[in-house]
């Protein structure tokens, strides 16, 4: 018989790296980290906006408040420690109409409630002051929003396991999940994998994993693609570090806003379009399985019953470059559409739930030697550091791990 692991970790985007670090650092153990694409960080983690967020939007005692609030701080010690480049610029959020005002006061209380005591009202004067080419009513300044980029934070993660002595695998795809003899084997594209216990962060695919393992996850991934684009030099001056608009309640989405890259540049977006296909990047990206599967959930129709008219919008402004700059205008009316172009897109994992509600929080699922991470959506890459320290302490109670 081959080697036997103790750990295997199904996914290697920030999530399931952040958790093999956190196991790596805290247990004695032998791991594996299989990975489906060529490289790390492929989907959601290597498409993302690079924001390291505040914690200002969750729900006081959601998961999403408490890990991005502790995470956050942790990716900034992270970064400094390991010397990736990043920067604590702060954020804008503004509100665009009377009706966006008192929704100021919500967030503004959340915040507080979730520790952020820097956080500061403004008026449209302020606003100006911060950011002179937006527009807005009034604002809130977030002092405690960064950039970063996560494919190097997850390359970083990468170095720490593998000094740990503990295996990555790239390409190698998790196709069946079989149980014998108390362990489990999984098939993967490079051979079989045997192991005692199996962490799923397979994030667009995580609730096929779960399928694959013997767990109904009750909820089905629904993919939300996010088209960015980027401004053109002469015109960057506009935007100086990043400008969010006051977030509709309904949706677990921040509308589309202004974000500096740590690598340069300005991006506006990402708006939020279901995609035809898990990993479906661009518009014409169709899988009939995927399609198939959402069409055949009662979730997704009860959502699209909720939701069709705000999903036909998205469409629209995804096909229509002049309906998403009127977005953008908005926020800094200067913006012309000679001002911008299409840069790329990440795919949102949104767990849906069989009622049709986007499930809004974290969701990580136990079951007998196995975690299932179901809906790890953003601030997750922000939360990542303490997202896999959560899930190393379940993971040591539910497999028996040995702590260092
Ligand atoms: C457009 C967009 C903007 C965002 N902006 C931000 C932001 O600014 N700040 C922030 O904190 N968060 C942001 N997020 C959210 C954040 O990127 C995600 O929450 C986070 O990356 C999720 O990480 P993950 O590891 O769960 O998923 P992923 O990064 O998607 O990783 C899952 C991995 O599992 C692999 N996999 C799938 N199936 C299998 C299989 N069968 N076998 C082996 N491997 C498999 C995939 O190839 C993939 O690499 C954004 C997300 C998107 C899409």
């Amino acid at each position: 018989m081959g080697q036997v692991y103790d750990v295997t970790v199904i996914g290697g985007g920030v999530v399931g790296m952040a958790t093999a670090m956190a196991l790596s650092n805290r247990t004695e153990l032998s791991m594996v980290v299989l990975e489906a694409e060529d490289h790390l960080a492929a989907h959601q983690t290597g498409h993302n906006s690079g924001v390291i967020h505040s914690g200002i939007y969750y729900k006081p005692g959601s998961l999403k408040a408490k890990n991005c609030v502790e995470g956050r701080e942790a990716m900034y010690s992270f970064c400094e420690k390991y010397n990736i480049a990043h920067e604590r610029c702060g954020k804008v959020i503004v509100a665009l109409t009377e009706a966006e005002l008192p929704q100021l006061d919500t967030l503004e209380k959340r915040g507080k409630a979730n520790g952020l005591v820097d956080i500061r009202r403004l008026t449209a004067a302020q606003v100006k002051g911060l950011e002179p080419h937006a527009a807005g009513l009034g604002g809130i300044h977030v002092p405690y929003t960064g950039i970063v980029d996560y494919k190097a934070v997850v390359a970083t993660y990468g170095k720490i396991i593998q000094e740990a002595g503990c295996e990555i695998r790239t390409s190698s795809r998790v196709t069946k999940v079989e149980h014998a003899g108390g362990n489990f084997i999984l098939q993967t594209a490079k051979g079989e994998v045997q192991t005692r216990a199996i962490v799923n962060c397979g994030g667009l695919q995580s609730d096929r994993i779960a399928h694959m393992c013997g767990v109904d996850p009750k909820l089905q991934i629904i993919p939300f693609r996010g088209e960015y684009f980027e401004i053109v030099k002469e015109k960057e001056h506009l935007v100086r570090n990043l400008v969010y608009p006051v977030p509709d309640p309904r949706f677990p989405f921040l509308g589309v806003h202004f974000t500096r890259m740590i690598e340069g540049g300005i991006e506006a977006g990402p708006n939020a379009v279901l995609a035809f296909k898990r990993e479906g990047y661009e518009f014409g990206d169709i899988s009939i399985p995927d399609l198939f599967q959402y069409g055949t959930y009662i979730g997704f129709w009860r959502m699209v019953l909720k939701f069709w008219k705000t999903g036909i919008g998205e469409m629209y402004r995804s096909l229509n470059k002049a309906a998403f700059v009127g977005a953008l205008q908005k926020l800094v009316p200067e913006i012309e559409n000679k001002d911008i172009h299409r840069t790329g897109s990440g795919v949102r994992a949104q767990a849906l739930a069989p009622n049709g509600a986007l499930l809004d929080d974290f969701a990580i699922e136990e079951a007998d030697h196995m975690i299932h991470v179901l809906n790890a959506p953003s601030p997750a890459a922000t939360a990542s550091i303490s997202i896999g320290e959560t899930i190393a302490t379940m993971a040591i109670k539910n497999f028996g791990l040995h702590v260092k």
